[in-house]
């Protein structure tokens, strides 16, 4: 037989097919070590044949498979060329996606551990032989048995009993189980009308794509669960993507509780072992349900029935590492190949997305009511221009103090969210003017009253407090820009006897680092929880009932198309965290700009007003969904070299835009918004395109740009323009 084999180097020059003998063992989608050149390297076989027109003095064989069974299934093999032309990436990269990083770094190891039982259905002892006779006596009442257990009780009886041919020890393979203690309670409920209205509609609608556009506490979830279900019923298997952070205890807990085993979770915070031990029970079709973010939708399930994307809005759902692939894109990608439904769920659907399903695209289903009608939220608008003439300096507002002192009272809990960690944003000489910087990066550093440092928070390298200014030797350093463990700190002067807890970046390390926030919030153990945007998202505490929006102004003023659209995602997601239970919540939202019109929208829950608002602005200004926007990164260590890329690109995106001026409606070469990163010069050319602008064109423009040290890729509408 003949493979034809992708080496796995990511490299455009050896990103083509090559020819090896194997014999009958090798199938088509293993992994398998070929020799190539003077290596040996690892390479995917894409497809059998029975003839090549290598002539056989040169053909070489197959060394070996990597594993025993196909690690790519069918699907993959057949969508990774797409995906690479899509993406202008060696096939390689693409077909890595589909397997667990660990395992092509040798790290993804089996786990075996030995078991005991027993092979004789009776067996004498001498009276001696106490430890054995219980030994077995512990066999035949437990059946089988891990070794290790029968070693600690009994010592060296078990070995006795082998010898006596009583029993016999085996290594098995065991699965290790993530998140095995959080199985929540079973609540399945009855679907409400508007539910099962949902339900019927995804399952008969004519379009691949549905999109489910339901205010915070809809009940959404229970929407996906039941569809989920379904395909379950039918033998099928599913796909269900949430933000990374949005993998909650009780989302977990909901779904251990309803799915028991048949769900796999994937998350980047789970150990290598656990993480490939979680895609083998999928692929080898023991466990049917495949959660997780972003890059699970290259999880390895067969005969998908329903592939779900939770808060479809969310910027997580772009990858921003290569191949840079949307998420959304390559699931529309599966459901094709498996005729299956794509159901896009969201309170705030990004413009594009409604825009799509607006036009009949997609399916579109609205659900405006929460559970058991249960109100929204009621917004107070705190206006600080106003607190700061009445003398109030503090960070909290009248109304916020107020709120927070009733909530307290009555024995419920707050939420207070500002999208900002560290103590305070800039540290600076009110003498000459001095910023603390990055030596690294081109962005001030942050205080961390904890640590009592600096912070970078792009490269994370923490630097001494100042005692004096650097530059003039002033003793007069001001903190500027409140951030998180500030809010805490102020909060424990005004309300000592609260007790508060913090969740942002710094707090969150480790593998069950939210978990574990959360899980204490949830069991009441804090009043407060001061938090970053991780406390936006999918939460569903029933005490809480007010939540403060500390600086709802903060992301409207980035130079972002979609810093709006962000804000008005933002601010209602974290009012959703308000009043899901009985009682009635309340939000205050602290601004200095109260007659902004993303702020007004958002306060009235009124989503299509936003929508209609933003679309025509979009319209008129060219921005997407109208056009795309491209931009095209050059990233260096050196600064000379880089900027040379940059010409050398620059000057072939010159040529192609002189060939087809109306497609490029912007077009641009500077610095990016952020100089320097981690000691790297960065770089952009920035293209606004019309639909059918020449996108292959460009990303074949980058091909040989850059060099050793200069990295050149494109980006397509990128969620972070910094
Ligand atoms: P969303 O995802 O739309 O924000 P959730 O799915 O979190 O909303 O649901 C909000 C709350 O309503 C949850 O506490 C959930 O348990 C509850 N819920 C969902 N469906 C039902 C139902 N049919 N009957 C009663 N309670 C429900
Ligand atoms: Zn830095």
């Amino acid at each position: 037989m003949i493979a034809e084999v992708i080496v796995d180097i990511a490299h455009s020059d050896v990103d083509k097919i090559f020819d090896y003998a194997c014999g009958e063992e090798i199938l088509a989608g293993m992994r398998v070590v070929v020799p190539f050149g003077r290596n040996t390297v690892t390479g995917f076989v894409m497809r059998l044949k029975e003839q090549t027109d290598v002539p056989p003095e040169k053909l070489k064989r197959i060394y070996r498979a990597e594993e025993a069974y196909p690690a790519l299934n069918a699907e993959c093999l057949a969508l990774a060329g797409r995906l690479a032309a899509r993406y202008h990436v060696p096939l390689a990269l693409v077909l890595r996606l589909f397997l667990p990083a660990e395992m092509r770094t040798g790290k993804a190891s089996e786990r075996y551990v030995e078991f005991a039982r027993k092979t004789q259905a009776e067996a004498v002892f001498p009276k001696s032989a106490k430890a054995q006779q219980a030994a077995y006596a512990y066999l035949c009442e437990h059946g089988e048995v891990q070794a290790g257990i029968l070693r600690e009780r009994f010592g060296g009886a078990l070995s006795a009993l082998v010898k006596k041919g009583y029993a016999a020890v085996e290594k098995k393979r065991v699965m290790r189980d993530p998140y095995r203690g959080v199985v929540g309670k079973k609540a399945e409920h009855p679907l409400t009308p508007a539910q099962r209205y949902a339900v019927t509609a995804v399952e008969r609608s004519d379009r691949t794509v549905t999109l489910i556009h339901g205010v915070t506490g809809s009940g959404k979830t229970e929407i996906y669960l039941t569809l989920i279900a379904e395909q379950l019923r039918q033998g099928k298997s599913a796909v269900f993507l949430v933000p990374e952070i949005s993998l909650t205890p009780q989302m977990l807990s909901q779904l251990r509780a309803r799915f028991g085993e048949n769900a796999a979770i994937l998350h980047s915070g789970l150990s290598a072992g656990e993480r490939f031990d979680e895609w083998c029970r999928l692929r080898e079709g023991k466990a049917k349900i495949a959660i997780g973010a972003r890059s699970a939708v290259f999880a390895p399930v067969e005969n998908v029935g329903v592939i779900i994307i939770d808060e479809e809005h969310d910027g997580s759902y772009t990858s921003e590492t290569s191949p840079r692939y949307n998420t959304f894109d390559v699931a529309y990608l599966r459901a094709a190949y498996h005729g299956c439904k794509l159901v896009l769920g969201s309170a705030t659907p990004s413009v594009e997305t409604y825009r799509r399903a607006k036009e009949g695209e997609f399916g579109l289903i609205t659900l405006k009511e929460r559970i058991n009608r249960r109100p929204m939220p009621d917004v107070t608008i705190a206006d600080m221009r106003r607190e700061v003439r009445r003398g109030n300096a503090t960070i909290f507002s009248a109304p916020l103090r107020e709120k927070l002192e009733g909530c307290l009272a009555s024995g419920n809990q707050a939420i207070l969210f500002l999208n900002r960690r560290g103590y305070s944003q800039t540290v600076l000489c009110t003498t000459c003017g001095y910023v603390a910087k990055c030596e690294q990066c081109d962005v001030s550093l942050t205080y961390h009253s904890e640590e009592n440092c600096l912070k970078c928070h792009y490269c994370g390298t923490s630097y001494h407090m100042l005692s004096a200014c650097p530059q003039c030797g002033g003793k007069h350093i001001n903190y500027a820009g409140t951030g998180t463990q500030k809010v805490v700190s102020e909060l424990k002067k005004l309300f000592p006897q609260a007790r508060v807890l913090r969740m942002d970046n710094d707090t969150t390390s480790g593998k069950e680092g939210h978990l574990k926030i959360l899980r204490s919030f949830s069991a009441h153990e804090a009043d407060i929880l001061v938090g970053t945007q991780m406390v936006a998202k999918g939460h569903d505490f029933p005490s809480v009932t007010l939540v403060g929006i500390l600086d709802a102004d903060m992301g409207l003023h980035f130079p972002d198309y979609r810093s709006g659209e962000r804000t008005f995602q933002l601010i209602t997601q974290v009012a959703g965290r308000s009043g899901r239970a009985s009682e009635k919540g309340e939000v205050v939202l602290q601004t200095y700009d109260p007659e902004n019109y993303i702020l007004r929208f958002a306060v009235t829950y009124d989503y299509e007003g936003f929508y209609k608002h933003e679309i025509a602005m979009r319209a008129a200004t060219m921005f997407p969904p109208f056009a795309r926007i491209v931009r095209v990164m050059v990233v260096g260590e050196e600064d000379k070299q880089a900027l040379e890329a940059l010409r050398t690109v620059y000057t072939r995106l010159q040529a192609l835009a002189a060939r087809e001026p109306e497609k490029f409606l912007f077009f641009n070469k500077m610095h990016a918004p952020i100089k320097r990163i981690q000691n790297k010069f960065r770089y952009q050319v920035l293209m606004r395109l019309t639909d059918g602008g020449p996108l292959p064109e460009i990303y074949a423009a980058c091909d040989g740009a850059g060099d050793k040290t200069t990295l050149v890729y494109v980006e397509e509408n990128p969620s972070n323009l910094s």
